[in-house]
């Protein structure tokens, strides 16, 4: 066997030819696009015996537009353990699929609890991946791709956003949010704020007609969208900490500069805005280096 991955001839044994088994598929569809369409996703569409659904109307459409007219039920993550009963037992002896409006099922999307509850009942879960909308505004972000963590859509309360974010700042890793057009403005502000001058990125409308990727660091980005209020669906990314501070030199010196004048938390909010540092961690630095730690 070849082991070329571009050697189609050598690979296609793998890949036979017959009647899907039974068991629960997870298949993509596509976040714009419908050409994003996978072929196999298709063929498990038409193979499905029941198709699990975010809502019908737009799986509806989808099932039209590829010719199909599979029976479809409502899923969601609150469904009730009565609900996954009855698609598991459809499962056990024929073909659930479950898809999402679009992108791939589960990625801040419904479908956790029937996997792990189909897999706990030992029945065959399998996929036909495909887009989602994390993996496609990364790979054309221009931000590094080696580490990444998918935040998912942040807090809408300001409180509670500050926190996910003071959470997750000093993570050594690029960081992804989805996020909506009315939000845009105030989501930039409290990073640009707990995170500075990082790197970011929006990426909007992928695969559509207005596709749309503006980079900037983050009191840029603020900035531009703070009254502005893009339309469409948004994906932000936001580069992982250290680079400035390599930039720029070690924070602890200019932290005791500022400490010769300033109150520990006026001294770490400057200094932290500064570096791009988060500021919990600059505080806890000026604090031991007041008590001569
Ligand atoms: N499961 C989907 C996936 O795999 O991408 C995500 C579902 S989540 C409920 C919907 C969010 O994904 C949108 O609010 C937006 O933040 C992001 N999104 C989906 N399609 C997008 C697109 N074409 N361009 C940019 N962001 C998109």
């Amino acid at each position: 066997m070849s082991s070329n991955p571009y050697d189609f001839a050598a690979s296609e044994p793998e890949i036979p030819a017959k009647a899907i088994d039974s068991g629960l598929y997870i298949v993509a569809t596509p976040i714009g696009n419908l050409a994003d369409m996978s072929q196999r996703a298709i063929e498990m569409l038409r193979a499905a015996d029941l198709i699990a659904v975010e809502d019908s109307r737009v799986t509806g459409k989808l099932l039209h537009h590829l010719g199909l007219k599979n029976r479809m039920r409502p899923y969601h993550d609150h469904s009730s353990e009565a609900d996954r009963d009855a698609l598991l037992a459809v499962a056990r002896e024929g073909v659930v699929v479950l898809v999402s409006d679009a992108g791939t099922p589960l990625i801040s999307d419904p479908g956790y609890k029937l996997v792990r509850a189909a897999r706990e009942a030992g029945i065959a879960v399998s996929t036909a991946p495909g887009a989602s909308a994390v993996i496609a505004a990364l790979s054309i972000s221009g931000l590094p791709t080696d580490r990444f963590l998918f935040a998912g859509f942040l807090p809408s309360k300001a409180r509670a956003r500050s926190d996910a974010i003071a959470e997750i700042g000093n993570v050594k890793s690029t960081l992804v949010f989805y996020e909506s057009g009315q939000r845009l403005g105030a989501t930039l502000a409290a990073l640009a704020d707990q995170l500075s001058g990082r790197e970011a990125v929006v990426a909007r409308e992928l695969t559509k007609k207005f596709e749309e990727v503006v980079s900037g660091t983050l009191p840029e980005l603020a900035e531009r969208y703070a009254e502005a209020e893009p339309k469409g669906e948004i994906v932000l990314i936001v580069g992982p900490p250290g680079e400035v501070q390599a930039e720029q030199g070690d924070y602890v010196s200019a932290l005791k500069d500022a400490l010769e004048t300033l109150p520990p938390a006026k001294a770490a909010k400057d200094i932290a805005k500064r570096f791009g540092v988060d500021r919990a961690e600059v505080y806890e630095r000026a604090m031991a280096l007041k008590s001569g730690a």
